[in-house]
């Protein structure tokens, strides 16, 4: 089994969704198409894991201006990632939905967290983000979508999902996974690489909703890749409200004593790393209703905080969750505080007399 350090290779479907349509799908062309995806998927891994190697997480010291810069490929179907170079910084529009969106998306994503933090790009220096479209291995189209320690490669979809350029939270979730690479870095792996999915997931849903203005947790949308599974317009990739109910068969629990012990190569998962996220997952979505206001101001800033500043390498929920608290309380106040570790105490990651908790006066809900 590969194991990776401190990058990865990060796609958006769950491994086990596409085994399972792989061995259950009624139709010969999607059981095809699945066990393709995989096939590519793994592929891709390996290379991801040879250019890891080659990768310095830390960027240069001398701050470069804030500069957006996008470049978008066209693989035309292919493996080549490079193979035409379709559009760039402040070139206009073309007739492909698919550069537009990468394109546009992508765009969104660095102005996102130029706003929450200043940040310039994925590695905090400038780095150009490089997007690749219409990625193929066999000519068919590739049903996903990943950050490969680099750059984004998005397939057509066609089978499983429709085009996977065409979710903001979906580009925003793996834009995301480049800055956990530049930042905590979060082990591929169990509880830290469940957050390295789970930090992905609540930006990638934050940027959406920074986009469409959606101020009110209550009523926002919390789902990832919503509309982009063929076999039913209102399944979703993954629910940060209610982890378990985004498409049929979804498995991820919603609370610690739901947590599922797995191998590393069980289900393809590295341990459940797209599984188990559904437990910080549901925790922020609690904390950010309990602290009121658009999620992108508080909630979001403190789990920003605690992924650039407090998080590095392997960490567990219950060091995660600590450290949102603590972060919390020191950007913040002590009722900001407690009503973060309400949310981790709801999920059951953290007890309530342990840790910064227990100096805490809880709310009363
Ligand atoms: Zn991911």
């Amino acid at each position: 089994m590969l194991r990776t350090t401190h990058c990865q290779f990060c796609s958006i479907v769950p491994p086990y969704l596409l085994l399972k349509l792989a061995e259950e799908s009624a139709d010969p062309e999607v059981r095809e198409q699945a066990i393709a995806t995989l096939q590519f998927t793994r592929q891709a891994r390996v290379q991801r894991v040879a250019m890891a190697s080659n990768l310095s997480v830390t960027p240069a010291p001398a701050a470069a201006p804030a500069v957006k810069k996008r470049r978008i490929f066209d693989c035309e179907n292919s493996n080549d990632l490079l193979r035409t170079h379709v559009r760039k910084e402040g070139d206009a529009e073309t007739a492909d939905i698919a550069v537009n969106e990468a394109y546009d998306y992508s765009g969104i994503t660095w102005d996102f967290f130029n706003m929450l933090a200043g940040r310039n790009s994925i590695d905090g220096n400038g780095l150009p983000m490089t997007s690749s479209v219409h990625y193929s291995a066999n000519g068919k189209g590739f049903d996903n979508a990943f950050w490969n320690g680099s750059q984004m490669i998005y397939g057509d979809g066609g089978k499983i999902f429709h085009r996977l350029t065409q979710s903001l939270d979906v580009v925003a979730h793996e834009l995301t996974h480049g800055i956990t690479q530049y930042s905590a870095g979060l082990p591929y792996e169990n509880q830290s690489g469940a957050l390295n999915e789970h930090f992905s997931d609540v930006f990638g849903v934050v940027v959406r909703q920074w986009h469409e203005k959606e101020a009110d947790p209550k009523t926002a949308g919390w789902l990832v890749g919503e509309g982009l599974m063929l076999a039913g317009s209102h399944y979703a990739l993954r629910s940060l409200k209610a982890p378990g109910t985004a498409f049929p068969g979804d498995i991820q629990p919603d609370h610690m004593s739901k947590y599922k012990k797995l191998a590393n190569n069980e289900l393809e998962d590295y341990g459940g790393v797209h599984i188990n996220s559904g437990i910080p997952n549901r925790a922020f979505y609690l904390a950010a209703v309990a602290l009121g206001g658009p999620s992108w101001e508080t909630a979001a800033n403190i789990w920003y905080k605690t992924l650039t500043q407090r998080l590095k390498g392997t960490s567990s929920f219950e060091k995660c969750a600590y450290e949102t608290i603590s972060v919390a309380r020191d950007f913040f106040d002590d009722a900001t505080a407690a009503k973060v570790a309400k949310a981790w105490l709801d999920v059951g990651v953290i007890s309530g007399t342990e840790g910064p908790v227990a100096s805490l006066s809880m709310p009363v809900v």
